[in-house]
């Protein structure tokens, strides 16, 4: 079976989320399943780098407004086509703006063209491919699904996956006549979405199946509050929608092998991990004292709960727990939590950037790590979490409350606990859950066990992909019917 992924970002090459993790992870582990998945990326800068140019597989003497080509190359396991669209992607900063964070203000024509060109090669332009499915992720690469339905792949098999449904794309009408679809296209089962153009919802209408990153999630967004608008057309579309949890690279993240920790360690020598927890007390300045390290390895924004967090530190701190903070985002928040920790010196250290070593660290070193998040898709740090041993702390939502088993009186006598949740999400619930924390994690053998419980959970990619290849046989079944 061949399957088309397109997305605006993978890792390793280009990350800015779980997103890049998932479309990473997903060809490797769909490889050993008889499902082999070509993945259509944006030619950023850091992109092209990685391999060396030969013969394109296609060229576009025009598109969006300047000469393109797609190049088929192999980048460790991964077989991409990369988009080599100079004038839309090679330029300084991140995938969706500017190093100090503005969008690009051509969003809607980059990513178009992404989608167009997702759209052409399912309708079979490059000689010798032809997927059986398209697989698009979150609104960059939605319109993929529209180029197909309006173009010559409306036969073949599509599903969209999303992954955040607060990311729409979103953009005035104005745009419509550049995107190269048929006027038919502007209507209300279409693109068009409150006057404007939505590609998120776009793909949403047009797909053949929804996805999203865990069933509690495909639930939430069914409802005004989690639907972000779109529940609408996702109620109308439940019959098509399905829940699949991420898994993790469970190679990237093994706490036995990863080259990020200082100390490596398993399940059975969990004492090893005060090696990792020394370089984090020392990284971030936090005085060595043997009470739990709770860590957040976030974006700091509303969504992420970060604000809420900020707003209980002292009582996080009062309750005997320390903090160690690696995030960024929203400059009010790095500036409150700076301030907490100038408050707090020893006891809550805060390293604003993006540092994917030190996260494999904490993960390693930290007791524990919140997860505050005000809606959670899928998440993945919590699962990170449970293969280290870093008990995760979780406000009860989306695929937070998928994951974790909290340890409450029933599940640690039946041994089955494998980390906390709270909900409401508001301080007063998390402090709670804070305390239950600093009282469990003065149990040595109680603690011992939640640790070991979470690292026992299957957290790979095995099931899921297996999900996902139910799902395409599904969709195959019915192109043939
Ligand atoms: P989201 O995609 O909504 O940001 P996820 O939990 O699904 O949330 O994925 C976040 C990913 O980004 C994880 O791999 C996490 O470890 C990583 N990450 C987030 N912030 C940082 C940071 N400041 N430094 C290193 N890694 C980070």
């Amino acid at each position: 079976m061949q399957v088309l992924s397109v997305t605006p970002e993978i890792f390793p090459l280009i990350k800015t989320g779980g997103l890049a993790d998932v479309t990473g992870a997903l060809p490797i582990a769909l490889a050993g399943k008889g499902v082999a998945m070509r993945t259509l990326v944006p030619g950023y800068p850091v992109v092209m780098a990685a391999f060396a140019k030969k013969k394109p597989v296609y060229q576009y003497p025009l598109l969006q407004g300047g000469k393109a080509s797609v190049h088929a190359v192999k980048v460790g396991d991964l077989d991409l086509f990369v988009l080599d669209a100079p004038h839309l992607f090679d330029r300084q900063g991140g995938p969706y703006g500017t190093a100090s964070g503005a969008d690009w203000p051509d969003n809607w024509r980059r990513f178009a063209a992404l989608s167009q060109v997702g759209g052409d090669i399912a309708g079979g332009v490059i000689s010798g491919y032809q997927p059986d499915i398209v697989h698009a992720h979150d609104w960059q690469s939605a319109m993929t699904l529209a180029y197909m339905r309006y173009g010559k792949a409306i036969g073949v098999p599509s599903l969209i996956t999303v992954h955040n449904l607060a990311f729409q794309g979103q953009f005035g009408a104005g745009i419509f006549g550049e995107l190269g679809l048929p006027a038919v296209a502007m209507q209300l089962d279409g693109v068009e979405y409150y006057g404007g153009v939505g590609y998120l919802k776009a793909g949403l209408q047009a797909a053949w199946a929804i996805t999203t990153v865990s069933p509690t999630y495909a639930q939430e967004i069914r409802s005004p509050e989690f639907g972000m608008g779109l529940d609408g057309l996702i109620n109308m579309r439940a019959t098509d929608l399905y829940g699949i949890v991420n898994g993790i690279d469970v190679d990237i993240w093994n706490p036995e092998t990863d080259k990020h920790l200082v100390a490596n360690y398993s399940a059975e020598t969990l004492a090893a991990r005060a090696k990792n927890r020394k370089a984090v007390e020392e990284r971030f300045g936090l005085e060595a004292d043997g009470s739990p390290i709770v860590c957040v390895v976030s974006r700091l924004t509303w969504q992420k709960g970060m604000d809420i967090l900020a707003a209980v530190v002292d009582g996080i701190v009062a309750a005997g727990a320390r903090l160690a903070i690696l995030g960024s985002g929203d400059a009010g928040l790095e500036g409150t939590l700076l301030a907490a920790a100038a408050r707090h010196r020893g006891r809550v250290g805060v390293v604003v950037g993006y540092d994917e070593g030190l996260s494999h660290v904490m993960q390693g070193g930290c007791d524990a790590i919140i997860i505050p998040s005000r809606f959670e898709p899928c998440g993945l740090t919590q699962l990170y979490g449970l293969r280290y041993g870093c008990v995760p702390v979780v406000a009860r939502t989306g695929g937070l409350a998928d994951t974790i088993i909290d340890a409450n009186e029933a599940a640690l006598s039946a041994g089955v606990a494998t980390g906390f949740q709270f909900a409401p999400n508001n301080g007063g619930a998390m402090l709670h859950a804070i305390q239950r924390l600093v009282e469990q994690h003065a149990r040595p053998a109680t603690w011992a066990s939640i640790q070991r419980q979470g690292m026992k959970a299957d957290v790979s990619w095995d099931k899921s992909a297996e999900k996902y290849v139910e799902l395409y046989r599904l969709l195959l079944s019915k192109r043939a019917a």
